[in-house]
């Protein structure tokens, strides 16, 4: 199989609050990747900025997001993907991990495509205030028009724990190549992406830097404020450790430092 990473943009954040060793300013690039699958071609996992982020943060209150979390955006995540070789138009199945502005910002250039989500990981996030939507780094300006008849939602019930991994999983397209792991904690209904003849597994944002999976590192409070449900997080974080110890998988991450270095290189992992 062969998995890329695209870049979808990036923004500053003080790495202090995921790794306490060192209060230096870095980007935390928002990757999105491709795989290849034998039947269904290309497979986009997120999208990253996308080209429409200024636009979704126009309006108050959402226009507080660019003061928090200051991104540079890589345009549309259509063109980044034809600049890497891949026929956007070509793209039939797109997983989203979670509805962030830095994973979903590109969704609506994929007016083809079917996306791939938890149920619970869209309706929570759609009925808050626009506060609260903002709290939860979730722009509504971002949502393609088309969302609802181009969804293939996966209902939580559809997760089981088979004891292969400590976590829920569902097989996206029956054939047992690709999983979707249930994810708890960062947001809503977050999934990550499980190829198990490859040894390895996206997991989005259920950490950020691989430091996060020594024994014993903990995020710093205002960090773990930011997460949907902080318990959830650490809970899961723990089943990743256990899991990556017991199994010997790579986890991937959006902003970790693999993702950062598939970016640089060939853009293969
Ligand atoms: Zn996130």
């Amino acid at each position: 199989m062969d998995l890329r990473a695209f870049d979808g943009g990036y923004c500053r954040q003080m790495l202090g609050f995921v790794d306490r060793r060192s209060w230096q300013w870095v980007r935390f690039h928002a990757v999105f990747w491709a795989f290849s699958h034998p039947r269904h071609g290309w497979i986009l996992i997120d999208t990253g900025y996308g080209g429409r982020f200024r636009a979704a943060t126009q309006g108050w209150p959402y226009r507080f997001y660019r003061y928090v979390t200051p991104a540079t955006t890589n345009g549309s995540a259509s063109e980044t993907l034809r600049r890497g070789g891949i026929d956007p138009r070509e793209i039939a199945h797109v997983i989203v991990t979670h509805f962030h502005a830095d994973h979903v910002g590109g969704l609506a250039e994929f007016p083809h495509a079917k996306l791939h989500y938890r149920a619970d990981a869209w309706s929570k996030l759609a009925t808050l205030s626009p506060w609260r939507q903002l709290r939860a780094a979730f722009l509504p300006a971002l949502m393609p028009t088309w969302l609802r008849e181009h969804s293939e939602i996966v209902e939580p019930s559809q997760f089981v724990d088979d004891g292969r991994c400590g976590l829920s999983t569902y097989d996206l397209l029956g054939d047992a190549s690709v999983y979707l792991i249930d994810l708890p904690g960062h947001a809503p209904g977050q999934i990550g992406v499980w190829w198990p003849e490859e040894r390895r597994a996206y997991v989005a944002d259920a950490f950020w830097r691989e430091s996060q999976l020594e024994p014993g590192a903990k995020l710093l409070g205002p960090a773990l404020a930011l997460q949907w449900d902080s318990s959830a997080y650490v809970d899961t974080l723990e089943r990743l450790r256990r899991w990556r110890a017991r199994a010997k998988i790579e986890l991937i991450a959006c902003h970790s430092l693999i993702a950062e270095r598939a970016l640089q290189g060939a853009s293969h992992v």
